[in-house]
Order: C-alpha cells, then sequence, then structure tokens
C-alpha cells in the first residue's frame, strides 16, 4: 500500500527527528523514501530590491543537495532505499511538495509541523495543513516536539459516520494488520436525535478480528476526540480530511483542520 513514500522535510532538528519513526514504516511495507527539500520562494516576497532570484536560487540548491546526501544515507542505513527530488525545486512549498508527490508516485507523505503559536508561523501559513488541504493521497503529520515512541501501537480511528470518514477505514485496517495494533473507535454524538447504533454496529462488523473498542461521547468532535485520545494513551489518530459540508465547518474550519492544529500525537489524515 505505501510502498513509495515522500518526506518533506526543511532540514530543521525537529524535522529531522522524524527520520527516527522510518524504521516503523518499513514494518508497514514501505521500500522507498523520496525526500524533497523546497527552497521557499515565499520567504522573498517583501525582501529588500536587489535580490538576484536565480542567484538565490542557485546557491539554495547547492546548499540544499549537500544536505540531500547526507539525508539520504542516513536513510538507507534503516535498510530503506532513499532518493532526492533534484533539481531541488523552488516556489510554493505546499504546491511543490504535491508535486513531488504526484511526479514520484508517492502513496503517502510525510511531514512534521511545528505546530501552531508564534506570530511568524500564522502569518505565513502552515505548510503541514496546506499540504493536507491539497493533497489526494494520505498525508501523516508528525509534530516537531511530539514525544510518541510507536506511532502504530494504539490508534484512534474517529468516524463521524460519514462516506470521508469510512475512506480511512481501509487504511485503519491495513496499518492495524501489520502491526498488530489496538484500534479505538470514537464516534462523537453531536445531535443527539441521530439514531447511530446500527451505523455503528456496521463500522464495528467490519473491524472484527481486530483489536478494538468502540468510545462513544458527546460534544465539539475536535475536543473529546483529543480528549479520548489522551485518556486512553494513543499513539496516534487516523481521520478522513474532509471538504467542509455543512455552514459551521465551512465558517470554523473542519474536524480535521482543529485536530491537526492541536493534536500532541501524529495524526493521519486520508482523503481517498
Ligand atoms: P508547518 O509547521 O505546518 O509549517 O509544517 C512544517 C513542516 O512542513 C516541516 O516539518 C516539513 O515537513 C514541511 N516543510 C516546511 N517547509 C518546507 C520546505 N521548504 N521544503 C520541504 N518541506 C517543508
Amino acid at each position: 500500500m505505501f510502498k513509495r513514500i515522500l518526506f518533506a522535510t526543511d532540514f530543521s532538528e525537529p524535522n529531522l527527528k522524524v527520520l527516527e519513526y522510518l524504521p516503523q514504516f518499513r514494518e508497514l511495507g514501505v521500500e522507498e523514501v523520496v525526500v524533497v527539500r523546497v527552497i521557499n520562494l515565499n520567504r522573498l516576497i517583501g525582501a529588500a530590491g536587489g535580490v538576484n532570484i536565480n542567484e538565490y536560487i542557485e546557491m539554495c540548491q547547492k546548499e540544499a543537495e549537500s544536505k540531500l546526501v547526507e539525508l539520504i544515507s542516513r536513510i538507507e542505513s534503516f535498510g530503506l532505499k532513499a532518493k532526492p527530488v533534484i533539481p531541488v525545486p523552488a516556489g510554493d512549498p505546499v504546491n511543490e511538495i504535491i508535486k513531488a508527490a504526484k511526479q514520484n508516485d508517492a502513496k503517502l507523505i510525510l511531514m512534521g509541523s511545528r505546530g501552531r503559536g508564534l506570530i511568524k508561523e500564522i502569518l505565513l501559513g502552515s505548510v503541514s495543513e496546506g499540504v493536507v488541504r491539497k493533497s489526494d493521497i494520505p498525508v501523516m503529520v508528525i509534530k516537531h516536539e511530539t514525544d510518541v515512541k510507536r506511532l502504530f501501537d494504539r490508534i484512534i480511528y474517529a468516524h463521524d459516520l460519514r462516506e470521508h470518514s469510512e475512506r480511512v477505514m481501509k487504511y485503519v485496517k491495513f496499518v492495524a494488520d501489520k502491526i498488530d495494533s489496538e484500534i479505538v473507535l470514537v464516534h462523537v454524538v453531536e445531535k443527539e436525535e441521530r439514531l447511530i447504533e446500527d451505523e455503528l454496529k456496521a463500522i464495528e462488523e467490519e473491524l472484527s478480528g481486530f483489536k478494538f473498542k468502540t468510545i462513544i461521547r458527546y460534544g465539539t468532535p475536535h475536543k473529546e476526540i483529543l480528549r479520548v485520545c489522551d485518556e486512553e494513551s494513543a499513539t496516534s489518530i487516523f481521520i478522513g480530511g474532509g471538504i467542509p459540508e455543512t455552514v459551521a465547518e465551512k465558517l470554523l474550519g473542519s474536524t480535521a483542520d482543529a485536530i491537526l492544529r492541536y493534536s500532541k500525537v501524529p495524526v493521519f489524515v486520508a482523503k481517498s
């Protein structure tokens, strides 16, 4: 399912900690890691005049290429094949990461996230949120400050009974089968009048044969999902990346956005 994945790196120390998880991706059947570093031209916007863009790009490319060589051999030391995206692309990181994934036929994008908080980050926008929004293939976002050791031992499968959550099922089952994960199926009821028993039963039937338990909560989905995640000491959260459907989601952003922003554990988002 995930023979070739794309790792997006900004070469920062915390981003490179994501590499420590690669042996766990090997357990999932990953064979090759394509590494992309984007020269971020958004940073140049508003910079003082007189910058020769071509010279700037060339200089950054040289610097990036030598760092990529080091990275590739680090990845190979985990027993994985690795290759850099060369020439190092220059442009908007989100678009270039998506393009690199397509051109290399990657099945998953693996990336870090600085988390939110600094004004600078809010102004510049989040690369991981942008990639999640635009990607057709699954994205796994590992927060830079996370302290999870084993990613897939105890996974939360957040299901809102809509189709986009159901699409995540195949990934949950695939991972649980490979790693022998425990699955915590979480559903948050927003409107009490809705009858959920039959729908949940159907989902539970699909999970029969796996180690799983179901937790039903009432309230705001992302808050309850994150609360369950803490209570259950879960190691990652699997969610469907929904295109906003309700008016509230369009105004406030989706549950997926909020989980990505506030989760301390890695988040796997799949849309297809
Ligand atoms: P965020 O904190 O949401 O902006 O996401 C940071 C993550 O985005 C990093 O850990 C990388 O995975 C990725 N990223 C950010 N900038 C770049 C870049 N210039 N080239 C490649 N990946 C990047």
